[in-house]
């Protein structure tokens, strides 16, 4: 695991800055994305300051099940029935830009493919 994980998302989770929280609960928190690149971008974030993807291990096992299950619960809430896009951009050549794993919800609109 990183040694640096102080984020804007550490901050958000301590609601030291606003964000538009859609779901919480003790593992996870879900809010908007402050630059939404589609009608619904929602970002899923575990409490527990994992840097990103890569540095996940074995005992990370279930915190991810329920992060994916996280996602799929806030599309339903979202009220994403046609579908949508979970995306976790992972490091540099990822296009990760903050360094505390989250998750992706993007939907409200057809999504295209391969993404850029
Ligand atoms: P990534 O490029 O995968 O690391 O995604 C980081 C995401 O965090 C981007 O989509 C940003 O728009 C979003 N973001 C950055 N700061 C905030 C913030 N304060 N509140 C909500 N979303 C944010």
């Amino acid at each position: 695991m990183s040694e640096n994980t102080e984020t804007i998302f550490s901050k958000i989770i301590r609601r030291e800055i606003p964000a538009e929280i859609v779901y919480e609960d003790d593992l996870a928190l879900a809010f908007k994305d402050i630059n939404p690149q589609a009608p619904v971008h929602i970002l899923i974030i575990p409490k527990e300051p994992i840097a990103q993807l890569a540095d996940a291990e074995s005992q990370n096992q279930d915190l991810l099940g329920h992060l994916l299950l996280t996602a799929k619960h806030v599309a339903q809430q979202a009220g994403l029935n046609n579908g949508y896009r979970v995306v976790i951009n992972t490091g540099p050549d990822g296009g990760q830009t903050v360094s505390h794993l989250h998750l992706h919800v993007l939907g409200g609109r057809q999504m295209t493919w391969p993404p850029g």
